[in-house]
């Protein structure tokens, strides 16, 4: 919502500001489009005006001559006079010459007599050339203007007059070219109008006629251009008349004291600016569409960009929950809000999924994803949540609950037990860690604790959910402190072998010894139940392993050596399944054999049967590859993992080590003690010895003997001796073996 304000503010803005700047630009162009024809009407008068200027220099210099000619030949006869004019005007346009007496009787040159006598005054008045106003001539009743010069011949008054036709002056009026749409006018500074392009008989006066006709507002622009005549400046303005604009320009013409006025329609005169501006405004159209186009694109493609790289950023692609990140920010957002209600934040993944994977392909396996991100967003439909898949097959919520969460949990655990994809039903194993938070939670050490919780019942089939609590904290706080010096404890070495003596049941010798590791600090033996599954998970293991091995071949070459009840002694040795994943291992156990002169057939190296459980590795061949290089084989814990029947037969061990827990359970007449006798039956068609583990009392030796079992180990002959003890062990018992 608040983006697609942004988005329509912006292009409102953009929009805005490209009208603004078109209109600007309209607006400079228009005045552009006004001032150009203003210059151009001003020139046109300039022209027209000096076109006429020169006409009436020149027909004022024939006057001029022809006066002159009179005078200084002293020519008294009216007849010479008018043999002058022929032979000095003839060839100009002008219509006739005449000469009037002071009586005002004058005689025109085509032979007219006309009486002028009530305008003497104004032909007598002035020694200058006089140039009429447009008049009607007395001869032909043609529209004409005189040219006058008052002369004197023996004290007679005559004046001599050109006559021109007022159409000679039009014709030299250039509006022509507007079709005879513009009107142009020689006038009088008060108006009175002398000769015009449109013949405007019934015109006397152009003010009077311009007020007449122009709109209300245009009056004083009427006034304005004749204030401006009266004071002899040109100038240019517009009047509108009706719905009509037109252009004035008026520009005084020399020699007389006329002004010639020329009246344009803007219609003609700014057609081709109206279409400049037409073009414009299409212009400025097209841009601002074209800018609305372009702004549009890139804020829609900045939107989507944006969306491409939140997604990127905080969408897992597979599920199209939240990520990661998107779950630290909107958890957090969960945890802070104020409500009273309390919030969990919840880890789970699937048992073995990378196996799965493998087994069934990435595509089924993200299918699966997609399915539990379905289910866990349905089952937890009701509640305030946020759900996301954090990495591989993690995923993480928070939610907002008064509902117990043991049974939001349970319902979780049920619904994603069994998941279909594509008709077909996959059994999975949810692990799920819970941790209920504190008030003003921060979400990274929520989820660490619910990741705590979690990471304690990886591999515990027993549990469906672990809730966080402060003693697994401990735990985790002991693995740091026990992380932080084993390395160290290696170096000084801490790490000690103890053997268990192991004693064939018939013979009631013992015949082999397990090794065991104890970790001595400061006086007090650490059990390996307390660091091995932490080496494991951190791989330290790997070392320790080797470092026990190692010593083992030490020690049973010292034994070789010196103790003669011995020399044939067979020792097991313990193997971490974290060893399979490289198997240079092999090689690395062959070396040290080869060092200390040690037969591998007299190591048997202990693998748990759990091992098997990880199908990324195949322990079979694993085996096969150990076997080849002379080592024996025990399967460790026999009956606590998964091994199938099917397995077993392929297994090329040499031992089962029937698991603890079997024998426990020999004094309470319990029904697995018949799985006992069918282990040792099996072993014994599978041609394997088996060793029970633990046997504490004689009720199950005598059980163990019963069944044919081989070989038993554990603290009612004997519980891990230190090396010394081992050997003191075997002088009291003085016991042999082969
Ligand atoms: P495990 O291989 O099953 O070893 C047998 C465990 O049972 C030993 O525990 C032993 O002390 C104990 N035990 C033997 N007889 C009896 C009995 O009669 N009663 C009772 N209650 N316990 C008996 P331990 O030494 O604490 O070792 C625990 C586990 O740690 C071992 O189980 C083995 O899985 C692992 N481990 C020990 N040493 C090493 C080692 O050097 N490398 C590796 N990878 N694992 C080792
Ligand atoms: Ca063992
Ligand atoms: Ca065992």
């Amino acid at each position: 919502m608040k983006k697609r304000i942004t988005l329509i503010s912006i292009i409102f803005i953009i929009l805005s500001i490209t009208i603004i700047s078109s209109a600007t630009y309209l607006g400079y162009m228009q005045k552009l489009v006004e001032e150009n024809i203003y210059k151009n009407l001003e020139e046109l008068t300039k022209q027209d005006a000096s076109n006429i200027e020169n006409k009436l220099k020149e027909d004022i210099r024939i006057l001029n001559s022809i006066c002159n000619e009179i005078t200084s030949n002293n020519i008294k006869n009216v007849k010479e006079m008018f043999e002058l004019y022929h032979r000095n005007a003839g060839k100009y346009k002008f219509t006739r010459m005449a000469i009037m007496q002071e009586d005002g009787t004058t005689i025109t040159s085509d032979g007219e007599i006309v009486d002028l006598s009530e305008d003497i005054e104004y032909f007598l008045k002035n020694e200058d050339i006089q140039i009429s106003r447009s008049r009607k001539s007395k001869v032909d009743m043609q529209e004409i203007n005189i040219y006058s010069q008052k002369i004197k011949i023996e004290d007679t008054n005559f004046v001599i007059m050109l006559i021109v036709e007022t159409q000679e002056y039009e014709r030299l009026f250039s509006t022509s070219i507007y079709n005879g749409d513009s009107y142009e006018y020689i006038i009088t500074k008060e108006g009175e109008i002398i000769a015009n392009s449109a013949n405007h008989e019934n015109t006397k006066n152009i003010y009077e006629d311009l007020k007449n006709n122009v709109n209300l507002k245009s009056k004083t622009n009427v006034d304005k251009i004749r204030e401006n005549i009266e004071e002899n400046k040109n100038g240019q303005d517009s009047l509108k008349i009706l719905e009509n604009k037109y252009y004035i320009s008026y520009t005084n013409i020399n020699v007389s004291n006329w002004i010639l006025l020329i009246i344009t329609p803007e219609s003609i005169i700014a057609k081709e600016s109206k279409q400049i501006l037409k073009t414009s405004l299409l212009i400025s159209i097209i841009i601002v569409l074209g800018i609305t186009c372009i702004s549009l694109y890139i804020i829609i493609s900045n939107i989507k960009k944006k969306k491409e790289l939140y997604n990127l950023a905080y969408i897992d692609p597979i599920t199209k929950l939240g990520n990661y990140y998107y779950l630290l920010k909107n958890g957090q957002k969960l945890l802070d809000n104020s409500q009273n209600i309390p919030k969990y934040v919840i880890i789970l993944d699937i048992e073995k999924f990378k196996s799965f994977n493998k087994h069934y392909g990435h595509n089924v396996g993200n299918k699966l994803l997609i399915q539990i991100g379905k289910k866990l967003d349905k089952v937890l439909e009701k509640h305030n949540k946020v759900v996301c898949r954090l990495s591989n097959d993690i995923f993480g919520i928070v939610i907002q609950t008064n509902k117990e969460i043991e049974k939001i949990l349970e319902e979780i655990w049920k619904n994603l037990s069994k998941i279909s994809i594509e008709e077909e039903i996959y059994a999975i194993y949810p692990v799920i860690g819970v941790y209920k938070c504190k008030d003003n939670e921060e979400i990274l050490n929520a989820i660490d604790k619910a990741s705590i919780a979690h990471d304690t019942i990886i591999g515990n089939y027993n549990k469906k959910y672990a809730v966080f609590d402060e003693k697994i904290e401990d735990q985790i706080l002991e693995e740091h402190q026990i992380e932080e010096i084993m390395e160290e404890a290696l170096e000084k070495n801490e790490f000690e072998v103890y053997y268990q003596p192991k004693i064939d049941i018939k013979e009631e010798k013992m015949v082999s010894a397990e090794a065991l590791v104890r970790w001595k600090r400061e006086g007090k033996i650490i059990s390996p139940a307390k660091f091995i599954p932490l080496f494991e998970k951190n791989r330290f293991i790997l070392k320790l392993d080797l470092y026990i091995y190692k010593q083992v071949c030490k020690d049973l070459k010292r034994w070789q050596k010196s103790i003669k009840e011995i020399e044939n002694l067979n020792v097991s040795i313990n193997i971490s399944k974290e060893h399979f994943g490289n198997l240079d291992f092999i090689e690395k156990y062959v070396e040290i054999a080869e060092k200390y002169k040690i037969d591998t057939n007299k190591i048997e190296l202990e693998i748990t049967e759990s091992a098997s459980i990880n199908s990324d590795i195949n322990l079979i061949e694993i085996m096969k590859k150990i076997k080849e290089r002379g080592f024996k084989i025990s399967l460790d814990d026999f009956g606590t993992g998964y091994s199938s029947l099917n397995m077993l037969q392929d297994m090329p061990i040499d031992v089962i080590k029937i698991d603890k827990s079997f024998i426990d359970k020999i004094e309470d007449k319990n029904e697995k003690i018949d799985l006992i006798k069918y282990i040792v039956k099996i072993a014994k068609e599978l041609n394997v010895k088996t060793v029970a583990e633990g046997v504490e009392n004689i009720k199950q030796i005598e059980y163990l003997k019963n069944i044919g079992c081989d070989i038993v180990q554990g603290y009612y002959y004997s519980k891990p001796l230190s090396k010394i003890e081992f050997e003191k062990y075997i002088h009291e018992n003085n016991i042999y073996s082969d």
